[in-house]
């Protein structure tokens, strides 16, 4: 986040989970920031803790989870000790989310400019009219052809690509300076992706946005990061800049994630795959959450649970011998 003003900043944030066997962690001790005008990408695989944490800034989390932090604060704004209405206030005009499939947002029986006008008036005092004229000129923005007539149609009636792009539209209706986006693209055929993708950062620097974009796919967070979380198991393991992480992953974990992805021109090799599974919450490994996959463990990753370390310069990583397995992919 160099040179950059803070947005949201995150200080040790615990969520839990109530369950009929106790309380079980999901997310352990994370803390990051978001720069103004920034895109962070949270990444790893599911049941990570990934998305579990954003909707705790969100103030989303379901009923049987307890969120813990020291502090989450957006623009200066503490969120934890905001009442619940207060948040409400926040969500959809300060900050807004998109999901990964749209028809959980979208009410299947309202017309999209139902949607988006009433989306407008709730944060705005202008008139009917106003507000459709906004719908439009949104539906514009996110590149939809005849926005007018899109208007009258009911989500169903629209593509999967259409749908997130209404989506879209809804959630930078009120100017957010945030955007949380879930897997957006995951549901959509790669050219349909690729547009969305492109279309997401272009609104981002008119809207002067951040975005906090989660995602499994490390080919979307090389298209679109500016920085890159990856979490495993609940924690952060490694944190970087976009060009860093890629030219050098240094935990086992990225490393990794990064040889199971299809690189262009190499579609014919046979790709990795990280060996075993993620723990289960309830039993956790000792030590290192990521020992029993991890290729180079020793006897000291089953014993001490590595620190999150601040290392060359702007990076972090949670791994024991980090610097003695070098990391360095590309020379
Ligand atoms: Fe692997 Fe040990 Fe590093 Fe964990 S601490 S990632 S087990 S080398």
């Amino acid at each position: 986040m160099e040179n950059r003003e803070s947005l949201l900043k995150i200080e040790n944030l615990n969520v839990y989970f109530k369950t009929e066997n106790g309380r079980i962690q999901a997310v352990k001790d994370v803390s990051f920031e978001i720069g103004k005008g920034e895109l962070v990408a949270l990444v790893g695989e599911s049941g990570c803790g990934k998305s579990i944490t954003s909707l705790s800034v969100m103030g989303l989390t379901p009923k049987n989870c307890q969120v813990e932090a020291k502090s989450i604060s957006l623009g200066g704004r503490e969120l934890t000790a905001m009442k619940p209405d207060e948040l409400r206030k926040l969500r959809g005009k300060e900050m807004a989310m998109i999901f990964q499939e749209p028809l959980t947002s979208l009410n299947p029986l309202f017309t999209i400019g139902y949607q988006l006008t009433e989306t407008i008036r709730i944060h705005n005092q202008i008139s009917k009219k106003e507000a459709r004229d906004r719908a439009v000129e949104l539906l514009k923005k996110v590149e939809i052809p005849r926005p007018e007539s899109i208007l009258k149609e009911y989500p169903n009636a629209l593509s999967g690509g259409m749908r997130q792009r209404v989506m879209i539209a809804i959630a930078m209706a009120n100017n957010p300076t945030l955007l949380i986006a879930d897997e957006p693209t995951t549901a959509l055929d790669v050219t349909i992706q690729a547009q969305i993708l492109r279309l997401m950062r272009q609104l981002m620097k008119e809207y002067s946005a951040s975005i906090l974009f989660i995602t499994h796919d490390l080919g979307v967070v090389a298209e679109i990061a500016d920085r890159v979380i990856v979490m495993y198991a609940g924690q952060i393991v490694e944190q970087a800049d976009v060009f860093s992480l890629f030219h050098r992953p240094l935990h086992p974990y990225t490393q990794g994630l990064m040889n199971s992805t299809i690189k262009i021109n190499q579609s014919d090799e046979v790709l990795d795959t990280i060996n075993g599974v993620v723990p289960n919450l309830s039993s956790m490994p000792e030590g290192c959450r990521f020992h029993p996959r991890c290729p180079y463990a020793r006897e000291d990753c089953r014993k001490t649970m590595p620190e999150l370390s601040a290392v060359l310069g702007n990076r972090y990583v949670r791994c024991l011998h980090w610097e003695e397995l070098g990391g360095d992919q590309n020379g």
